[in-house]
């Protein structure tokens, strides 16, 4: 039985369920009579308590050693455990109803969460499990019955949950825990960042799977599709047991690769970028030799940026992974709030549509002040010379020109200040819209380069929700609306002498990679994880053949006959190749 999900951290794990149960934060209520000094000593167990868990709290952030974004969660943790307004109401609860610590904390945080639940931004609704971490651990103190489960743990386990804890995900240990897979959860929680920090493949998001599965049941974790398999048959154990191996494989190779360039089988150098989200991940990929950043994306920053938007705490990043990739080129893209990511303020309405709504640079130019704080960040950092910008969704030259005149008035404003950067900084836009693709031609002479997102590209061409499972067939970035899409992109910015690269997922699928070469796109960019699949893939195309394929791929009527016709290319050149048999078998 196959689920599909999120795939939220890179990996394959194969192993026995161990089902988590998840309580849920209410606690008897006891009274305490009349007496004063009962209410009293009431507070005083609440505030031992919370000093308890700061202990715990603390403990655990120092194990993340210097996994930052790990520690920067558990100080959100610990904030939000000595929050002074919280620890005031569950005080007067106490003193007001002569009711016990326990049964205080579980209304007043029960209250907090309930609030954070009807907001419109789904960044404060995924802090609901923040509240409930910590409470969770509170009331646990409190009553005596602190959870074990995990740590009683003898044999690694794939761990299977409704949600799970910020805390408990940062104390999980990669040899312990095999991989987790839980119903809840979307791209951008505390979980699913901690996940991917600490290595632990993960799929999220899976709805009811915790009502699908029995303890022991055996379990496939692909964390690179998101796919989870209950109970397997012998042939998909076969096939995820070499795809865990050879994911195993790449990762120690990794280690000890030599970081040199992509080359293809005729010898020609070829570019080669990588994905990042979090600025940890520039070490990783310094390892695998790539010739630069291909996409920051920054909207993670909006987990760190508590308190609001902060030029400094921008800067500091941008600055970190510019001089660490010095002088390889690294491309930030601005904020792209909306659609199923962040949401920028807790006034932003639901929508029909987000897809096509209040979206990255329609939020950026709705509210020029919040975006120039990131522009001036970027531009700081600029000065080492290395650092491109990037806007995303840019659909109308409108918006195009608005852009540059606000970040000439950030230069402006900085060069008024006296703070230096780079005024030759190349700046470019995502081609992410069939509008762009087809008004491209008026928006090149405003931008340096462009660099195409497949992954919106093919959900905004095909009319398909990318992240919709029940429509999920019908999303394929080898259609030919979005190949032929494709290669009008190249023709054009070559025409006009500016640089072309695509860092949507298409470019980290193997059979892509030969396709994309022969449309003559000039770099790829992957997620770091794809880094050793895609130099492999590289190395066994030659420009001719790809150019082949590619200019055949354009008269094939379906997805899957290009697929078919890639595969046939590769499969005699790198007969190892594992790829999925529906991914390129004709009638399969
Ligand atoms: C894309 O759309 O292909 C892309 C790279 O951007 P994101 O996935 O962040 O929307
Ligand atoms: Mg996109």
């Amino acid at each position: 039985m196959l689920f599909k999900g999120i795939p939220a951290s890179h990996g394959i794990a194969i192993g026995p369920a161990f089902l988590l149960k998840v309580e849920e934060l209410r606690h008897a209520k006891r009274s305490l009579g009349s007496s004063a000094a009962a209410a009293d000593s009431e507070v005083v167990r609440f505030q031992n308590a919370i000093s308890a868990v700061k202990h715990d709290l603390e403990n655990i952030a120092d194990s993340m050693g210097d996994v930052v974004e790990g520690r920067q969660i558990l100080e959100f943790l610990l904030l939000l455990l000595q929050d002074p307004t919280i620890k005031k109401e569950v005080e007067s609860t106490i003193h007001g109803g002569m009711v016990n610590a326990e049964y205080a904390v579980s209304t007043t945080l029960r209250g907090v969460m309930e609030k954070f639940n009807v907001m419109a931004d789904p960044y404060i609704r995924e802090r609901v499990a923040d509240v409930k971490d910590v409470g969770r651990r509170v009331i646990e103190k409190l009553s005596g019955t602190e959870k074990e489960a995990l740590k009683k743990l003898e044999k690694p386990v794939v761990l299977v949950a409704k949600d799970l804890d910020p805390s408990e995900t940062a104390g999980l240990k990669p040899g312990q825990v095999l991989a987790f897979v839980t119903d809840m959860g979307g791209r951008t929680s505390h979980t699913t960042i901690l996940a991917r920090a600490l290595g632990i493949p993960a799929v999220v998001g899976l709805q009811k799977i915790t009502s699908q599965i029995n303890p022991r049941d055996i379990l496939i974790v692909d964390g690179i599709h998101g796919h989870v398999i209950i109970n397997p048959t012998k042939k998909e154990l076969k096939y995820y047991r070499e795809i865990g191996d050879r994911f195993q494989e790449a990762e120690n190779l990794l280690k000890r690769m030599n970081p040199g360039p992509a080359l293809t089988e005729d010898g020609v150098r070829f570019e080669l970028a990588a994905n990042i989200e979090l600025p940890h991940e520039v070490a990783i990929v310094k390892q695998f030799g790539v010739d630069g950043i291909g996409l920051f994306r920054t909207e993670f920053l909006r987990l760190i940026q508590e308190k609001g938007e902060n030029e400094n705490d921008h800067f500091n990043i941008y600055d970190k992974v510019a001089s660490e990739m010095h002088p390889k080129p690294v491309i930030i893209r601005t904020y792209d709030m909306g659609g199923d990511k962040f949401r920028t303020g807790l006034d932003s309405a639901r929508e029909a549509n987000p897809f096509l709504g209040y979206r990255a640079v329609r939020i950026g130019l709705d509210r020029p002040e919040e975006f120039s704080i990131q522009l001036r960040a970027i531009l700081r950092a600029s000065v080492h010379g290395n650092v491109r910008l990037m806007f995303p969704m840019v659909t109308h030259v409108e918006q195009l020109r608005r852009l540059k005149d606000l970040l000439n008035l950030v230069q402006n404003e900085l060069t008024s200040q006296g703070i230096p950067f780079n005024r030759d900084m190349q700046v470019g836009i995502m081609v992410e819209t069939p509008a762009t693709v087809l008004a491209l031609d008026l928006m090149l002479p405003y931008v340096d380069f462009v660099s195409i997102g497949t992954n919106d590209l093919t959900q905004y061409t095909l009319a398909v929700d990318r992240g919709n499972p029940k429509v999920a067939d019908l999303y394929d970035s080898f259609h030919p609306a979005v190949l032929r899409q494709i290669d009008t992109v190249v023709r054009l910015c070559h025409s006009q002498g500016k640089w072309v690269g695509v860092c949507g997922s298409m470019a980290g699928n193997p059979l892509a990679v030969p396709l994309l070469i022969g449309f003559g796109v000039d770099e790829l960019s992957v997620a770091p994880a794809l880094i050793p699949d895609v130099k492999k893939m590289i190395a066994v195309v030659t420009i001719d053949a790809a150019r082949e394929m590619a200019e055949k791929s354009l008269s094939l009527e379906t997805g899957l006959r290009t697929r078919a016709l890639v595969h046939s290319y590769v499969i005699g050149k790198y007969p190892e190749i594992l790829l999925d048999e529906n991914d390129w078998k004709p009638g399969g």
